[in-house]
């Protein structure tokens, strides 16, 4: 049984290894991944603050009470600047402004991670979920924990350059294996290894087919 555990939990190690190994050489920039969040969404976070400066201003120069004599009181917020109402709006402004930028920050990371997920072959509603469900009293665990799991995106194959998925076996192409295994202790090792990290065999390198390209280490 404690073998068994052992094992399962060597082999997800390896596996999180072999993810970090082939996010490592995923090149993006701020920029690009920021593509991948809704444009609906963006507009409706946007459309929201508008909403709410709009509500807090109106309410702001409008609210106030009617004394016993039948005379209306105005009552803007802060009352030092009521006889600069502009002011008084501005300093509204900033303090919906402060309560909006960590609000819009999560529901647009939000979209990203359901975009993203969806784009990397994962589970994007249960890491959603999982995300949602944690929010409330652990804050940014969720998200943490989604960066550290993803799974890489669709990659090309080391041998033929054809796109494969994450989770692909084999290269649907020319066959190669694309979790090529010790032939020693059967952990799996990455592409680029010579040795393996495990018991240190020498990795064979692919039978050159055609044009192998350099740093490639395939184990039979
Ligand atoms: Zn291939
Ligand atoms: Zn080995």
């Amino acid at each position: 049984m404690a073998d068994y555990q052992n094992r399962v939990s060597q082999s997800f190690g390896e596996r999180i290894r072999l993810n970090r190994f082939r996010r490592k050489q995923e090149r993006s920039n701020f920029r690009e991944e920021f593509r991948v969040v809704p444009t609906w969404l963006i507009v409706l976070v946007a459309l929201l603050y508008v909403l709410a400066l709009a509500i807090g201003m109106y309410v702001n120069l409008t609210r106030g009470y009617v004394s016993p004599d039948g005379a209306f009181h105005h009552e803007i917020w802060p009352w030092e600047y009521r006889g600069t109402p502009w002011l008084a709006s501005l300093m509204l402004a900033g303090v919906v402004t402060l309560m909006a930028v960590p609000l819009a920050g999560f529901l647009l990371l939000l979209g990203y991670v359901y975009r993203d997920a969806q784009r990397r072959g994962m589970r994007a509603g249960l890491w959603l979920l999982l995300i949602l469900v944690l929010s409330p009293a652990y804050l940014a665990i969720g998200f943490l924990l989604y960066f550290f799991m993803r799974e890489p995106l669709p990659y090309a194959c080391p041998q033929c350059g054809v796109t494969v998925g994450p989770r692909f076996n084999f290269c649907p192409n020319c066959k190669n294996n694309l979790h090529p295994a010790c032939p020693q202790c059967k952990q799996e090792v990455a592409e680029t290894d010579k040795f393996c990290a495990n018991c240190s065999c020498e990795l064979k390198r692919a039978v050159p087919s055609s044009a192998p390209p350099l740093g490639e280490a395939e184990a039979l």
